[in-house]
């Protein structure tokens, strides 16, 4: 055996009870402290997870799809279709992708997200994006999350988008830019907003940091967001990036608001 083989069995030997600990220790807490349904706390058998019945209340956005905005069609309409929205007001991003129709439940669940008051939600939401935007993730692009005015930070202690990217990183693996994009000014709560006046409310208040923007020259971008409602912000922020001569920009996001779908916002 040579001296590389002897450490590695060394260090094995030393894992082992480690790893045997751990899991007897993860063991005793589950008795303890049974694993709970992220929103409703029902008791189930896995950590970090929704139980059945809050699983089946959100509605995954799946294919046929606008292959432009990612909205959900009811018949397919072949692989170029694109939705009504997409020709009517073509986005400045190529693609967005959201993991589920923002309905009541998607609403309560990015709503603990924004406010933190559960942390493992941001895992959860992460690992839905992972499979719902995989075409979006893969090829090594850099994450951007929406960025804050720093005021609202400072208030909420807590960025969503920056959470959700943190997650995605540790689960994929991809590389992320949370001080490329700068809020310049404070703009009001879109909620309540029409369209027109949400797209008022954000243009123009996204600054990309010039000194950032050398470490990822050339790569494609993806925004992250936790809901795209009229898109918007998503909108104002790609221009932004756009300006600063980003030229592929996607979006992806936990939840979408689909008119006709569910509920009114
Ligand atoms: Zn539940």
């Amino acid at each position: 055996m040579d001296k590389h083989q002897a450490s590695v069995k060394e260090a094995l030997r030393f894992r082992a009870p480690a790893l045997w600990l751990k899991r007897a220790g993860g063991f005793v807490l589950d008795q303890l402290y049974p694993p709970t349904c992220l929103y409703c706390d029902t008791p189930i058998v896995d950590a970090n997870a929704l139980c059945a019945s809050c699983w089946c209340g959100l509605r995954p956005i799946t294919r046929p799809m606008c292959p432009v905005l990612g909205l959900p069609f009811a018949v397919s309409l072949g692989p170029e279709a694109r939705s009504a929205a997409a020709i009517a007001d073509p986005p400045p991003f190529d693609r967005a992708r959201s993991a589920f129709i923002y309905n009541d439940l998607a609403r309560a669940i990015v709503s603990r997200l924004k406010y933190g008051d559960k942390p493992e939600l941001s895992r959860f939401c992460a690992l839905t994006m992972t499979t719902a935007c995989a075409e979006i993730l893969d090829g090594d692009p850099v994450l951007v999350p929406v960025p804050l005015h720093r005021f609202r930070q400072w208030q909420r202690r807590y960025n969503q988008s920056t959470e959700l990217c943190r997650a995605l990183v540790q689960l994929r693996g991809l590389d992320v830019a949370p001080l490329l994009v700068r809020r310049t000014r404070r703009t009001r709560q879109q909620v309540g907003l029409s369209a027109a006046q949400r797209q008022r409310n954000v243009a123009g208040a996204f600054e990309v940091r010039a000194e950032a923007l050398s470490a990822i020259a050339g790569r494609r971008v993806v925004i992250v967001d936790d809901v795209i409602t009229t898109g918007a912000t998503v909108r104002a922020l790609t221009l932004a990036l756009k300006r600063a001569g980003i030229e592929q920009i996607d979006v992806i996001s936990f939840a979408r608001v689909v008119i006709g779908a569910d509920m009114p916002i």
